[in-house]
């Protein structure tokens, strides 16, 4: 099966060195979040987006066949976080699969006491180590959309940002100009208060997924800021204040 799909894909190359005028449209006015952008950001997402295509490995699971359609909005939601930033921010990736539903992933974890715990978990979305990124299609459908702050090909794409100087830590590499006092500051004060408010009972106003981590709140941080950057400016306006230096503007306001 995998053969049949590369072979499926390297002949879509073939007809997306560019991509339509008609089928870009069509895409980016399904996606709130995109037809949100100005028009000559959209044009440069549009350039970002040829290159992943051409660049990056679409592969299936679980008996889905991405097609173009598929890989293009997946294209343009990987792209999105890196207009900015520049392309470059997403080399390490080499493969995007696509599965049918949330899948599950096996892991392991050892506890305090030095036990093994092995389980699989359902996920909606993985960045492995080796350059793969896992998604599932009904997350990617529900990324985008401007509604409940979720967005998987977001949060991924961050973890990715995060890796790019070594650990999965929530401290990316930063883009000149900005100051990595700051950025440690706004982050730490509000991961430790989210964590508070969850200790004593309060209900957060982002998804608690936050408080797992400093890098699962960095991706959950970051679906926020372009999703709903309102929410992120009334929880933690710090973060979001650094998420804004980082990225640029989301929306209509992104400044191109
Ligand atoms: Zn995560």
């Amino acid at each position: 099966m995998l053969d049949k799909l590369f072979a499926y894909l390297s002949a879509a190359h073939h007809k997306i060195e560019s991509i339509e005028a008609d089928r870009w449209y069509l895409l980016v006015d399904s996606v709130p979040l995109l037809r949100a952008l100005s028009d000559p950001a959209q044009q440069k997402l549009k350039e970002l987006v040829e290159r992943f295509l051409a660049d990056k490995k679409f592969f299936g699971g679980d008996g889905l066949e991405p097609d173009l359609e598929m890989a293009l909005r997946v294209s343009a939601l990987a792209c999105l976080p890196v207009l900015n930033l520049g392309y470059h921010w997403l080399d390490d990736i080499r493969e995007v699969g696509i599965y049918p539903e949330a899948f599950l992933v096996h892991h392991e974890e050892q506890d305090e006491f030095g036990v093994v715990h092995e389980g699989y978990e359902p996920l909606s979305g993985e960045a492995w180590e080796h350059g793969t990124l896992v998604l599932s299609w009904p997350d990617v459908l529900h990324s985008g959309l401007m509604t409940d702050g979720h967005n998987v090909v977001v949060h991924e794409i961050a973890h990715v940002l995060d890796a790019r100087n070594g650990a999965f830590n929530g401290f990316p590499p930063l883009p000149k100009g900005m100051d990595a006092t700051g950025w440690t500051r706004a982050f730490s004060n509000a991961f430790e208060g989210l964590n508070q408010q969850l200790d004593s009972g309060v209900e957060p106003q982002i998804d608690d997924y936050a408080a797992t981590s400093p890098a699962e709140f960095f991706a959950v941080t970051s679906e926020y800021h372009f999703e709903r950057p309102d929410i992120l400016q009334n929880a933690f306006p710090e973060v979001a204040a650094q998420l804004e230096m980082f990225y640029g503007r989301s929306g209509s306001d992104s400044g191109f």
